[in-house]
């Protein structure tokens, strides 16, 4: 398995001025992978711009191009997982030879790497192999990698020898175009004044704009009602509401809860059936993540846990993200509620 999602192609990216140095790259660089100077390509921009759905298109349009070549797409989060996987288990040969033989790395969201030496060491090494035998390597990050503290100045420059180019938010004309393919892709038609109105008030980034579409359609089909400005508006002030909320433990169980069709009582309860110890220690996981709050207070909010049962869960939930790639899209899932 290469890990690329289908659904993410050149075809369905909207090309604008915020993004068009980068697109154009992407393309050239599936085109002929390994062979432009574009080695390794580093896309950068913050949430929700469009890196991954870049990186994973140009991945797809390789694999769709030429058969022989292997493409793997991987988060760094789940390739560090990956290699501590591998060192508990004493196959770090095995991983680092996995990732030699392919010919296309892409690795998303590389400012994960940061501050963990031992997984940079290896992907140093893995980078020097594949770029020595001219393999394509394509990495995506959240800012330009003069900011990205925490990693070794040797895979900084590494970066560098290729090209850089950035995402940007989209400006108001790639709004439109993004809203308008969007629709169309769900049959949906819209009256442009509602389109406008959408894309002056949702500015910030794709995935935002994304949501607000959703909740749109959400809004019209449930009370059946046509999609005017005038619904347009009241979807946005609630999606503006909703925003304040912070995350909480509670909000946290029950949406795992939801997901697992348990109740939030099974989840506190002290059964170790495995319909309720895994979404336990996943609701556990992200407390950790998306909360303040110390570890002892986690466990005391799950029946009274103790602080080591809490750290021995997220630790489970780590290794099993490395190992199965069910649990890591549950997580990937999951976390999309609370962003
Ligand atoms: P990032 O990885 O930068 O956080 P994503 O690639 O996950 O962002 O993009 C967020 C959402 O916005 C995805 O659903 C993606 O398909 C969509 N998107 C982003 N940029 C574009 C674009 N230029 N055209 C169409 N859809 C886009
Ligand atoms: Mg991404």
């Amino acid at each position: 398995d290469t890990y690329l999602n289908q659904n993410y192609s050149f075809d369905n990216f909207i090309e604008g001025d915020c993004n068009r140095l980068a697109r154009s790259a992407g393309f050239a660089v599936a085109q002929r992978p390994g062979l432009t100077s574009f080695n390794p390509l580093m896309v950068y921009g913050g949430v929700g711009l469009g890196k991954t759905h870049l990186v994973q298109a140009i991945g797809n349009y390789i694999r769709n191009h030429f058969n022989e070549k292997v493409v793997m797409y991987v988060s760094s989060e789940k390739f560090t997982n990956q290699f501590i996987n591998s060192i508990r288990n004493n196959v770090l040969q095995d991983f680092t030879d996995f990732y030699m033989k392919v010919d296309v790395l892409v690795i998303d969201d590389v400012q994960f790497l940061s501050g963990k030496e031992k997984t940079q060491d290896t992907f140093f090494h893995i980078f020097n192999h594949l770029h020595q035998l001219g393999k394509q390597i394509i990495m995506t990050s959240d800012r330009p990698p003069r900011e990205l503290q925490g990693l070794q100045d040797r895979l900084l420059s590494r970066f560098k020898w290729g090209l850089t180019a950035d995402l940007q938010t989209p400006d108001f004309e790639t709004r439109i175009a993004i809203i308008q393919k969007k629709l169309q892709a769900e049959g949906i038609f819209i009256e442009n004044d509602v389109i406008e109105y959408v894309a002056h008030s949702v500015n910030s980034n794709v995935r935002e704009l994304e949501g607000v579409i959703i909740s749109l359609m959400a809004q019209a089909s449930l009370t059946r009602r046509e999609i005017d400005v005038e619904l347009a508006k009241n979807t946005l002030r609630n999606i503006v509401l909703n925003e304040e909320k912070e995350v909480t433990i509670d909000t946290i169980q029950e949406v795992v809860a939801d997901h697992f069709e348990i109740t939030v009582a099974d989840m506190k309860s002290k059964s170790r059936k495995k319909e309720s110890v895994y979404p336990r220690q996943l609701a556990m996981f992200l407390a950790k993540e998306y909360t303040d709050l110390p570890l002892k207070s986690i466990g005391y909010h799950f029946g009274g846990r103790d602080h080591s049962t809490v750290i021995h869960s997220i630790q489970s939930i780590n290794e099993l993200m490395g190992s199965d790639p069910d649990v890591d899209e549950t997580v990937q899932k999951l976390r999309s509620y609370f962003k």
